[in-house]
């Protein structure tokens, strides 16, 4: 199969394969084409991609079987894709009507990697989860730098420093890992999330589980959270304010997936915490946490920095990529008959949840219902 990386959208320093990773799809006989410069933000050079045997070129849409993205191509970008080929990314295909249509258009199957099940069998494809590892340490450095404080205690001849007070909000795979960062840095860390089960895993990275509301009922059968009653909503930030109040720095990492962002930092909250405290919101893509998060920028109220980064991972764009082009190649292995060809098992639970579009149709019924389409029983 030939295998097409196209240089990413603006902004977006990752890239769907490493040199690493495309040794690999080489020696399982297939053809990795990569656009001259599509590495470079992440830290990977075109001769690194020579080096392995990837062909690096300035038309990689040419003779395509398959093209590889982290997020998704412009709708005149699709258009270059060749007709009836493959594509897999991250494609946002919920908020997607004119790249689903020019996908329908050209007949492309394509594949979100946002929508392959988050399974024990698919573990090793969930991009989601690696991203979120990505976000959340990173999230952590982030703070690090912008707070005025030493994150572990110190003890020097000009007295003790005591350790930073950091609060995680949301404790799923990035809300972990932004535990665990916070730890390693020496800071004194307490973690809440809304669902019960996760305060077992709280504890054992050596953070505090803060006493607020949890729900039983939060936790879907998928192991997401799901939307809580206004008065659990209540009941949460009323129970948040003191330890918010306290705390030095506060990650928020709460997320709902096809939903706004729960509220569990209210503005009044923020006005109640010291100057110099600083927020990182890592639910800004969706919303926020903090009702004073703007995506994207970082806000300066009565003196705490509120910051709602949208691209953390890409700001750690090499490990971040390897971790992507790993679950990507996974997720081809179940794309490939026994000869590297393309093959499409719809009978297979991952591939036909993760497939958007197929032979001229949208085929996901979440998409097809935004879409206004009919959906298929
Ligand atoms: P996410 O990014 O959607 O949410 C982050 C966290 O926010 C979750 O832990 C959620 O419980 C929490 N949250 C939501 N509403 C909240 C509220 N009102 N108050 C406080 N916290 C709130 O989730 P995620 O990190 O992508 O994954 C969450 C969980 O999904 C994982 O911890 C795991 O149980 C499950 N999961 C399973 C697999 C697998 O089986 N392979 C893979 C990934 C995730």
């Amino acid at each position: 199969m030939r295998i097409a990386v196209p240089v990413e959208g603006p902004g977006e320093r990752r890239v769907a394969m490493t040199p690493q990773v495309a040794l690999r799809l080489i020696e399982g006989r297939h053809t990795v084409v990569v656009e001259s410069g599509a590495g470079v933000g992440a830290g990977f050079s075109d001769e690194e991609y020579s080096n392995v045997g990837v062909e690096v070129g300035g038309e990689p849409y040419k003779g395509a079987e398959l093209v590889a993205v982290v997020g998704p191509p412009s709708a005149g970008q699709a258009g270059l894709i060749p007709e009836g080929a493959a594509l897999v990314g991250f494609l946002d295909p919920f908020d997607a009507v004119d790249l689903v249509t020019v996908l329908t258009r050209r007949r492309i199957t394509a594949f979100a990697m946002e929508s392959i099940p988050r399974t024990t069998l698919a573990q090793s494809m969930d991009a989601l989860s690696s991203q979120a590892t990505a976000a959340g340490y990173h999230a952590v450095l982030l703070a690090a730098t912008e707070t005025p404080r030493f994150f572990p205690m110190l003890t020097t001849a000009a007295g003790t420093i005591p350790p930073v007070k950091l609060l995680v909000l949301g404790a799923g795979v990035a809300g972990l890992q932004a535990i665990a960062t916070a730890r390693r840095l020496g800071a004194s860390v307490s973690a809440y999330d809304i669902r019960p089960e996760v305060r077992e895993q709280i504890e054992s990275l050596g953070a505090r589980f803060v006493a607020a509301p949890v729900d039983e009922s939060a936790a879907a059968a998928s192991g997401y959270a799901r939307e809580v009653s206004d008065e659990t909503q209540r009941r949460q930030q009323d129970a948040l304010a003191e330890v918010v109040e306290d705390s030095d720095v506060v990650v928020t990492t709460a997320q709902i997936p096809g939903s706004p962002a729960p509220l569990l930092v209210s503005r009044e909250m923020v006005e109640r915490m010291r100057p110099g405290s600083v927020i990182v919101d890592v639910a800004a893509p969706s919303g926020g946490n903090c009702e004073v998060t703007r995506p994207g920028e970082t806000v300066l109220h009565n003196g705490v920095k509120v910051l709602g980064p949208v691209d953390l991972p890409s700001r750690v764009a090499y490990d971040a990529s390897q971790m992507y082009a790993r679950n990507l190649a996974a997720f081809l292995a179940r794309l490939t008959g026994e000869e590297g060809e393309l093959t499409y098992d719809f009978e297979n639970q991952i591939v036909s949840e993760a497939c958007i579009t197929h032979d001229g149709r949208v085929t996901h019924p979440v998409v097809r219902r935004s879409m206004g389409l009919e959906v298929e029983s």
